[in-house]
């Protein structure tokens, strides 16, 4: 999955802690919402709101004209089953929300109605898939020291829709990622403190997009919606290869970016099977900052 290349690319003993040997991150038990669950929260928000959507009408095209309706009245019951959901509360209605959950209820209403705000501002769209409902896939073949050896790669991608003609492959962001890069070399270069996580993830969902649909001929465009960037009047979700303030280049369709991707997620994979490449700490010591295992790795 991207996150895990992510994190390999982060630190190659962090991948190993997590996705090796399997080691969980601590389950704080907490009543605060933090940055994290307040994003899941809004995610599913979303993915209850487009999906009620189209079991109730029956159609994937949305038209500027449905938003009156989905801003008015759907927004509050797609937050409130969001948080039910992931709480596991009942649905009954006399189970109230508590004060802080009522309150990240009425704060993620406001994201979500400026989310919807800007979807009208572009819409008609034609929705694709939505979340869980469907895993991308392809494989990619490369060398090992035992051979040639295929790597399945998957992700789910938030939201994927269709824009006059483009394919758009959107993440929902929380946090505050950047939709810049300089070039490709960049988002595989563990040496830098602000790699580009997010770039490199939405570029990973075209080279599986494609590889699900290898017929497709549309462009597919990598989309970020930043939520905290979404108030914005300038608000573009779109991501730009771009180096310091030079213009950029705005990223139109993945495939402009393959077979370059390809290649170097290829090297990326033949490194993390190569048995003479240790599983060892990042010298970077910024990304230690936040890192679950710094007790156990001592850093
Ligand atoms: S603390 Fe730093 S070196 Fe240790 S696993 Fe985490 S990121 Fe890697």
């Amino acid at each position: 999955s991207p996150s895990a290349l992510n994190v390999y690319l982060d630190c190659r003993l962090k991948f190993y802690l997590q996705y090796i040997a399997g080691i969980k991150e601590k389950e704080e038990v907490s009543e605060e919402i933090d940055a994290g669950v307040f994003g899941n929260l809004a995610h599913y928000s979303l993915e209850n709101l487009y999906s009620g959507f189209i079991q109730r009408k029956k159609r994937t095209q949305i038209e500027e004209g449905d938003f009156v309706e989905l801003r008015k009245n759907w927004i509050f019951p797609a937050v409130e089953k969001a948080i039910r959901d992931f709480y596991h509360l009942e649905d009954e209605a006399e189970t109230k929300l508590n004060g802080q959950l009522a309150i990240a209820r009425d704060v993620i209403q406001g994201y979500v109605d400026q989310v919807l705000a800007y979807d009208a501002s572009t819409a008609p769209f034609r929705l694709i898939s939505l979340e869980k409902e469907k895993k991308y896939q392809t494989t990619l073949q490369i060398k090992t020291l035992n051979g040639a050896r295929r790597v399945a790669l998957r992700g789910i991608i938030d939201r994927v829709d269709e824009l006059n003609g483009v394919i758009r492959l959107i993440d929902y962001k929380s946090g505050g990622d950047q939709k810049t890069f300089p070039d490709l070399d960049a988002l595989f270069d563990r040496s830098l403190e602000k790699r580009n996580k997010a770039a490199m993830q939405t570029l990973f969902y075209g080279l599986i997009y494609q590889g699900t649909h290898p017929e497709n001929t549309a462009p597919l465009k990598p989309a970020i919606f930043n939520l905290k960037e979404v108030f914005n009047d300038n608000f573009d979700p779109y991501l730009y290869q771009k180096e310091g303030r030079k213009t950029g280049i705005e990223v139109l369709d993945y495939k402009d970016y393959d077979p370059d991707f390809q290649t170097k997620l290829k090297e990326l994979l033949e490194e993390l099977y190569n048995p003479e490449i240790p599983f060892d700490q990042t010298e970077v010591l910024k990304k230690c900052e936040y890192c679950p295992y710094k007790e156990i790795c001592g850093r």
